[in-house]
């Protein structure tokens, strides 16, 4: 298998090249093409096996170019670390686009997290609190997402984000493209994909 088996665009291509990534891992072949086909997925993979890069690669090429003001794809990861590996992962890959990023979490103060979101931004990650906060603040205009990622849902419902992340559905678009992922399939991930995904398809590996 090959990256230029998928409908990407030369930009990302170049910027796997760049990375050193030969092939598609296993959940990156699987994963791949149901996101870039517009469908809501369900990702069960660990950390370790490129699932990052499995959502990231086929959003970016979604997103194109810089556009607007606001926020169209909203990636939820539980801590802050994983906010910061996943910005690393947009950075890298998003390498040879225009594209903005910006990570908000908690921690720090929110005021150079909110002058960044002002900049102009077109991928947003984003610990649950942390989103919540800045949304309250009146300085996160949410109409504009159209795909939103919860990533390591199980570590988010182990550290109970599930009434938050209900709140944060309540206030972004109801027309958009879901992707979960999650290292295991517990009840209450179940639970969550049944409430949060619309006719999943699923990858795993
Ligand atoms: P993740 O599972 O997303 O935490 O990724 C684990 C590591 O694998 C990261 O350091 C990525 O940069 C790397 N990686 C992701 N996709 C590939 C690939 N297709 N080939 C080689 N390395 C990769």
């Amino acid at each position: 298998a090959s990256f230029h088996d998928f409908k990407l665009n030369k930009q990302l291509l170049n910027a796997v090249e760049e990375l050193g990534y030969d092939e598609p891992t296993p959940i990156q072949q699987k994963a791949i093409p149901l996101v870039l086909n517009g469908h809501d997925v369900m990702g069960i993979a660990q950390t370790g096996t490129g699932k990052t890069a499995a959502f990231v690669l086929p959003i970016l090429y979604k997103a194109k170019y810089a556009q607007g003001n606001d926020p169209r794809v909203l990636i939820l990861a539980p801590t802050r670390e994983l906010a910061l590996q996943i910005e690393q992962s947009v950075k890298e890959l998003s390498m040879y686009t225009d594209l903005r990023y910006v990570a908000v979490y908690g921690g720090v103060g929110p005021k150079v997290q909110i002058e960044a979101v002002q900049q102009g931004v077109d991928i947003l990650i984003a610990t649950p609190g942390r989103f919540m906060d800045i949304y309250l603040k009146g300085e996160l205009v949410t109409k504009s997402i159209k795909t939103l990622v919860l990533d390591e849902a199980d570590k988010m419902m182990d550290m109970g984000f599930m009434p938050q992340i209900r709140k944060i559905l309540e206030v972004i678009p109801v027309k958009r493209q879901n992707l979960l992922f999650s290292a295991t399939m517990p009840e209450k991930v179940v639970t969550l994909s049944e409430e949060f995904l619309e006719f999943p398809e699923v990858a795993e590996v």
